[in-house]
């Protein structure tokens, strides 16, 4: 059996944190609520091991939710960040930064001229949403069921993430008449989403996705999908908007886009792109993008976006991705992981599959293909927090929640990969002689 670990500190961190702070925690997804545990306070990182306050060592595969390919810590982002910690935190006025690391995002994007800097994912969808109402004068957004795009009010209906783990349709507080406005459609499925284009063909501003799910686990629909929505959109005069946010400079450097080949409107960044701090992005053509203040009527504004800080971690980041080399090295990780946990679920004849694109994983506890968010639902989800607890007192620390994604950091190891598939096998074993 495996050996409980000592979470003292934690408890009692907690317990302290939700006296001041709603349930404890700044961000939902962080409360461990849906595998019933209490979540555990992190001391510091580096490389692929966090380290929580009760002394207790983990192999990462959350990368702060997806920010930290790199790894934790990364010495090519400290050293930029002590130099700009030197010179000043925030100045509120423009620096050569900004338009470096403009310049590169858009030399890793052929489908990006121009790119505005905002603080998070959240704001850079809203802002593309507002841009593609703005520019295209039209009001509705299709949005696909599952995908998650952040807490603004249009997006945050049958959401992924957060809002599937709490087993919730969307939020009170957003209002019945913003909530009209986003037409949700199944993921992965043509038939619905043109007869929604039949119906309202001129008033749809923009189909917003994660081309590659991530926040209801990992879902690739495949390029003829995704060219399906590059052709419907353009004959409707509607814009095509990839949520780039966690596949963007993940599963390749270019994102989606470049894995598929295909040039959408407007893309939504984040995550990576900020090597750790708050920063998000959206970005596009010259034409839509000159819609924005202040050469254009769209306002969208920041104290802090562009934030010198943010941009040298994100700078200093993305530097590192400019050598695909990483992108193979990740591959063939990944590869191995798979190889190792598909022969596990194959050997112990165990009901789940395994789904990845490059150095995104999700495990689904489901006997059935996984192709849309009815299908994650239906996944054995008491199974999966079974699995979470043990493979957390394994040392492995994954995210709580089966609509979520895993990554793989440039930090992780061979070793830590071979280790990573023995733990699999010995917790779906154990696992297994319960079912
Ligand atoms: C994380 C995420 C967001 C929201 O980003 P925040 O920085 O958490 O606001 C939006 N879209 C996708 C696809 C994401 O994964």
């Amino acid at each position: 059996m495996l050996k409980r670990l000592t979470m003292k500190k934690s408890k009692h961190a907690f317990k302290k944190a939700k006296k001041f702070i709603p349930g404890g925690v700044n961000s939902p997804a962080r409360a461990f609520s849906a595998v019933d545990m209490e979540p555990i306070f992190i001391e510091r990182g580096e490389g692929a091991y966090l380290y929580d306050i009760d002394g207790n060592k983990y192999l990462d595969y959350v990368n702060s939710w997806g920010p930290m390919i790199l790894g934790y810590n990364p010495p090519e982002v400290k050293e930029k960040l002590s130099l700009q910690l030197e010179k000043g935190t925030s100045f509120g006025a423009p620096t050569e930064i900004e338009t470096e690391i403009a310049e590169l995002i858009t030399d890793f994007y052929p489908a990006v001229d121009k790119v505005r800097m905002v603080n998070s994912g959240t704001e850079a969808t809203m802002s593309a949403i507002r841009l593609a109402r703005g520019f295209t004068n039209r009001d509705k957004i299709i949005k696909l069921e599952g995908c998650y795009h952040g807490h603004g009010d249009s997006l945050l209906v049958d959401a992924g993430s957060g809002i599937a783990t709490l087993g919730i349709k969307g939020s009170p507080g957003v209002t019945k008449n913003t909530a009209l406005e986003t037409i949700v459609v199944p993921y992965n499925d043509r038939l619905s989403i043109k007869k929604v284009f039949e119906k309202f063909s001129d008033q749809i501003a923009a189909v917003i996705l994660e081309p590659i799910t991530g926040n209801m686990g990992v879902i690739d629909p495949g390029k003829d999908y995704l060219d399906f929505l590059r052709e419907i959109t353009r004959e409707n005069g509607s814009l095509l908007i990839f949520d780039e946010v966690m596949t963007g400079f993940r599963i390749a450097r270019g994102g989606a886009q470049e894995l598929y080949d295909i040039k959408p409107d407007l893309s939504a960044f984040g995550k990576i792109i900020g090597g750790g701090m708050p920063v998000g992005a959206y970005a596009g053509k010259k034409e839509i993008m000159d819609y924005v203040a202040p050469d254009g009527p769209v306002y969208q504004a920041g104290t802090l976006s562009g934030n010198p800080m943010a941009m040298q971690a994100g700078l200093a980041t993305l530097k590192e991705l400019k050598d695909k080399k990483v992108y193979a090295e990740l591959e063939s990780k990944g590869a191995k992981l798979e190889a190792g946990i598909k022969n596990n679920i194959e050997k112990l004849q165990f009901p789940a599959v395994f789904h990845r694109v490059g150095s995104m994983f999700t495990l689904f506890f489901s006997e059935l293909e996984v192709k849309n968010y009815q299908d994650v639902k239906n996944c054995d989800l008491e199974l999966f927090a079974a699995y979470f607890k043990e493979m957390i007192n394994s040392g492995i620390y994954m995210p709580p929640s089966q609509f979520e994604a895993n990554f793989i950091s440039r930090a992780i190891s061979e070793q830590d990969i071979e280790t990573t598939i023995d733990k699999n096998y010995e917790v779906l074993k154990h696992l297994k002689s319960k079912l």
